[in-house]
């Protein structure tokens, strides 16, 4: 019998760990973050960037079974200017760099299940690879062409912000090169997209929280800018207080995970 109870006790103590569940459910905005939506190539040291289609499509479902609306870009730009409440079941689904993935797996099922996403672009790299990333430790992967970016905006299922022009760690930069990285991927994506891109995100959430760096990505004309930190920002959203945080789903969460991240904004310590 103790030996059951110790066994019970070790359980609970270990889903403890693994998930959060005992956090306290907190309100905020809540943004989702993936990456790349497929099956790591072989070899990968970076599975959980990568969720699978199944498991996408599952989360995704999760959300609109459960009452859910995944907003846009645009549709959260309307709220903040007008200073509107949203409503407590509102969701950003958002996908940082702008794989190829995206296009090929991601887009169909919110197509699918009438759901909307954002894309994070590199503007440096359309139709390329994630030339940025060491293949030493995953092999280039292929990104969005600009048709399929294209096809996706006018499908309304897609909205797009910036990810600067070439993925750098915009903290270790000279602070004119970082405001360039910023400025300049907004004004090539408004151009190549006719649409105002009014968010932004930090590559590697590097400089997100240095004071110096946000400032320009504020002057670049972004409304949101967005941070790689794991949690949800309370809305309305005070803009001077510091960016929206996320929250970033890996490749082996599931949908108690998902409804962890949605709660507690976090599925585990
Ligand atoms: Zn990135």
């Amino acid at each position: 019998m103790p030996v059951i109870a110790a066994v019970i006790v070790l359980s609970a103590l270990a889903a403890s760990a693994r998930w959060a569940w005992w956090r306290p459910a907190r309100p905020g905005l809540k943004v989702l973050c993936y990456h790349k939506i497929g099956t790591p190539p072989p070899g990968s040291k970076l599975k959980d960037l990568w969720v699978s289609p199944e498991k996408f499509r599952a989360q995704v479902k999760y959300l609109l079974d459960n009452g859910y609306r995944t907003l846009l870009f645009s549709e959260l730009k309307k709220a903040y200017d007008s200073g509107a409440k949203l409503p407590e079941k509102s969701v950003l689904i958002t996908f940082d760099d702008g794989y190829e993935n995206n296009y090929t797996h991601a887009w169909p099922i919110l197509k699918e299940l009438g759901a909307k996403g954002n894309i994070f672009v590199v503007y440096g790299t359309i139709g390329k690879a994630n030339l940025w990333h060491n293949p030493a430790s995953e092999p280039w992967v292929n990104m969005a062409t600009l048709p399929q970016l294209r096809e996706m905006q006018e499908s309304g299922v897609m909205e797009y912000g910036s990810h600067t022009m070439s993925h750098p760690h915009l903290a270790s930069l000279k602070p004119g090169d970082a405001a360039w990285e910023m400025a300049e991927s907004k004004r090539q994506l408004e151009a190549a997209f006719g649409r105002e891109m009014c968010a932004f995100a930090y590559p590697y959430g590097d400089g997100a929280y240095v004071p110096a760096v946000r400032e320009k990505a504020l002057e670049a004309g972004y409304t949101f800018d967005f941070s790689f930190l794991q949690g949800k920002t309370p809305w309305p959203w005070d803009r001077k207080a510091g960016p929206i945080d996320r929250l970033f789903i890996r490749g082996g969460d599931n949908n108690w995970d998902l409804a962890l991240h949605l709660t507690r904004g976090a599925s585990r310590l």
